[in-house]
């Protein structure tokens, strides 16, 4: 497989193009930085390698350990992660998960240490508001960032298939 470099390489090159696509098909410089951002993020360090100790799982730093029970669960390269749009979703929804989990154990700690009861109420209240933010921001944004977060992953899985189609033809010539 490309090194983590060579993946790397071909995240940052496509940025520019991304930058200028977005904005050129949406007009709007809010998308074109939403997208190529994305794109940045996915490519560096939220693509389908964090499936194995990897550079990517390495730029996690002390947060590393959300990606602990994913590797656990996802053999590397399986199409749960290196599906060219499972693979984005499957993350997408794990990363979302586990960050509702670490708050809603943060609330029940934050009420355990301070003894106070009604961990349950506090728990609906930020749902609630939680909710209602993600419902303030307009459909589009969340269209551009996946789609940027797709793109990214989509640029290493396909860098990954031309790399084995490239290995085999070498080994037929
Ligand atoms: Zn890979």
């Amino acid at each position: 497989m490309p090194r983590a470099r060579t993946h790397d390489a071909i995240t940052l090159a496509l940025a520019p193009p991304t930058f200028l696509m977005t904005h050129a098909l949406t007009g709007s410089y809010d998308l074109a930085w939403l997208v190529t951002l994305a794109t940045l993020f996915s490519g560096l360090m939220f693509n389908p390698d964090l499936d194995v100790r990897s550079t990517p799982y390495a730029r996690w730093g002390l947060l590393r350990f959300l990606w602990w029970p994913y590797q656990v669960l996802i053999r590397h390269r399986s199409r749960l992660s290196h599906g060219l749009l499972l693979g984005t979703l499957v993350r997408t929804l794990y990363l979302a998960l586990v960050l509702v989990l670490m708050g809603a154990g943060g609330i029940l700690l934050w009420h355990g240490i301070h003894g106070r009861p009604g961990s349950g109420e506090s728990m609906r209240a930020v749902l609630a508001l939680l909710k209602q933010t993600l419902l303030s921001v307009e459909k589009r944004y969340w269209l551009a960032l996946f789609f940027g977060l797709w793109w990214g992953s989509a640029a290493h899985t396909l860098a990954d298939w031309a790399w084995s189609l490239w290995t085999q033809t070498k080994r037929m010539l």
